[in-house]
C-alpha cells in the first residue's frame, strides 16, 4: 500500500495501548507457566452482574420489541427523551444543577465521546491534559495531529502537561502557557483523587477569562463518598459557559458490556452544541432502546438502592486494599472516592518493572503507573472492582512478597 495516503500522526503513537501490552505480558507469562494462577486487579473492568431492577427492564423491552405497537427502530441519536430526562432527575437535580434535556446527549460509551469530541476544535489549538491520566485523551490528540512527537522523557511536545502528583496533593496548577482545551477527569484514573472545588473554580475562571474549553470527565463521580466534595463541574459557578462534561453508566452501573454513557453541553455552548449534535446525528446511531430502558430504571427508587449497594461493595473492597499496604508500610493515594489505588511503590523501582516482578512473585496483575503518563512513573495502580476474595488472596501474596 501507498503509506502517503494513511493519516501518519497514528505512527507518532508508541507501542500499542496500554491495555494490550498488558494483555500480551499476561499470555506470555502464561504460556511460560501453565498453571499460573493469576489474579487481575489492573484493567478497570467491574465483576458484579448487573442488578435485578436493570434485568427486569431490559426483560420488559424485549417484550416491547415484539409487539407491532411498541417495537421501536431506528431512535433518536441525542437518546430518548425519558432517559435523558431520568439523568436531570437522579444525577443533577439532586445537586442543585438545572439542566434542559436538550444539553443530554446519551452515547455507547464515554471512552467514545471525549475521543470524538476533539473532532469539533481546530488542529492548531493548544491542549492542557492531567498527568497521569486516562490515556485516550492524549492519544486521540496524537491522532488528529494537534500534538507534536514523543520526547526522550515520555512526553509529547505541543502538550501541555498539567502535573498531579504528592507534592501538589493531586491539585494541579493552572497551565503556564496559553491553552484552549483543557481535560480534567475527577475522580481520576488512574489516581483515584479529586479535584476539590477550589481547584475546579480556578479552571473554570481561567476557561473563561481565555475563552478555553474544558472537557471534563466525571465517568467515576458516583464513588465520591463526601457529599461536600464537587461530583459535577456544574457545581462550580460560571462553568456552564466554558465546560462539557462526560459521564458514564459503565463504572456507575456495570454497563461496561452494555453500554450506555451521556454528554452534556451545555447550551450556552451554542456552536458547540450545534456541532455536537450535528457530529453525533452524522457519525452516531443512537444507543438502542433495550439499553436505554435499562439505564433509565437506575434512577427508580429500587434501581439505585441496588446501584449503590453494588458501589458500596466495591468501595469497601478499595478500604480493605488500602488498608492492607498502608499496613505493610506502603504509601497509598486514592481508593476514598473512587475505585482505584494509587501505590507508591518503592523508590528506585520501574513502575514496568515493578509489573513484571509483582507477577513473576505473586502472579497478581496490577497497572503501571508511567503507562497513564510520565508522572505515574514510580506509581502502580490497583483495581477494588475484582472479586473480594480473590482481591484477599493477591493482598496475602502482597503481603508474603515483603
Ligand atoms: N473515562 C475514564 C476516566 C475512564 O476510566 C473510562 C474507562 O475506563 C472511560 C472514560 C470510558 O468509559 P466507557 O466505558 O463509558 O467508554
Amino acid at each position: 500500500m501507498n503509506n502517503t495516503i494513511i493519516n501518519s500522526y497514528y505512527d507518532r503513537l508508541p507501542g500499542s495501548y496500554l491495555f494490550s501490552t498488558i494483555a500480551k505480558k499476561i499470555k506470555e507469562y502464561q504460556i511460560h507457566n501453565e498453571k499460573a494462577d493469576i489474579i487481575r486487579l489492573g484493567i478497570g473492568d467491574v465483576s458484579s452482574p448487573l442488578i435485578p431492577a436493570v434485568i427486569e427492564a431490559m426483560h420488559k423491552a424485549v417484550n416491547e420489541m415484539s409487539v407491532k405497537e411498541t417495537f421501536h427502530g431506528y431512535g433518536p441519536e441525542q437518546g430518548y427523551r425519558f432517559l435523558r430526562e431520568a439523568i436531570i432527575r437522579g444525577e443533577y437535580t439532586p445537586r442543585g444543577i438545572s439542566m434542559d434535556p436538550d444539553e443530554v446527549f446519551v452515547s455507547d460509551g464515554s471512552k467514545c465521546d471525549v475521543a470524538n469530541i476533539q473532532d469539533l476544535f481546530s488542529t492548531h489549538i493548544k491542549i492542557a491534559i492531567p498527568d497521569p491520566v486516562y490515556p485516550v485523551y492524549l492519544d486521540s490528540n496524537v491522532m488528529a495531529g494537534r500534538t507534536g512527537i514523543i520526547q526522550s522523557d515520555g512526553r509529547f511536545s505541543k502538550v501541555t502537561y498539567l502535573a498531579s502528583n504528592a507534592e501538589n496533593q493531586f491539585q494541579p496548577a493552572l497551565p503556564k502557557s496559553p491553552v484552549e482545551l483543557i481535560y480534567l477527569c475527577s475522580p481520576n484514573n488512574p489516581t483515584g483523587t479529586v479535584l476539590s472545588r477550589d481547584t475546579l473554580q480556578k479552571f473554570v475562571d481561567y476557561a473563561n477569562e481565555k475563552g478555553a474549553i474544558i472537557l471534563f470527565d466525571g465517568a467515576y463521580n458516583c464513588y465520591i463518598r463526601d457529599e461536600s466534595l464537587p461530583h459535577s463541574i456544574y457545581e462550580i459557578p460560571g462553568a456552564r459557559t466554558c465546560a462539557i462534561e462526560f459521564r458514564s453508566f459503565s463504572k456507575t452501573a456495570g454497563f461496561t458490556g452494555i453500554r450506555c454513557a451521556y454528554t452534556i453541553v451545555p447550551l450556552e455552548l451554542s456552536k458547540l452544541h450545534s456541532m455536537w449534535l450535528r457530529h453525533q446525528t452524522t457519525k452516531f446511531n443512537g444507543v438502542n432502546y433495550i439499553t436505554q430502558r435499562a439505564a433509565e430504571v437506575i434512577y427508580s427508587k429500587e434501581g439505585w438502592k441496588q446501584t449503590k449497594a453494588i458501589i458500596n461493595d466495591y468501595m469497601e473492597t478499595a478500604s480493605m486494599i488500602r488498608n492492607e499496604l498502608i499496613s505493610c508500610g506502603y504509601t497509598v493515594f486514592g481508593g476514598e472516592h473512587a475505585p482505584y489505588i494509587w501505590w507508591k511503590i518503592p523508590k528506585g523501582q520501574k513502575s514496568f518493572d515493578f509489573f513484571d516482578h509483582l507477577l513473576s512473585t505473586c502472579e497478581v496483575v496490577g497497572t503501571p503507573g508511567s503507562g497513564f503518563g510520565p508522572c505515574g512513573e514510580g506509581y502502580f495502580r490497583l483495581t477494588s472492582f475484582g472479586d473480594r476474595e480473590q482481591t484477599k488472596i493477591a493482598l496475602k501474596r502482597i503481603r508474603e512478597m515483603l
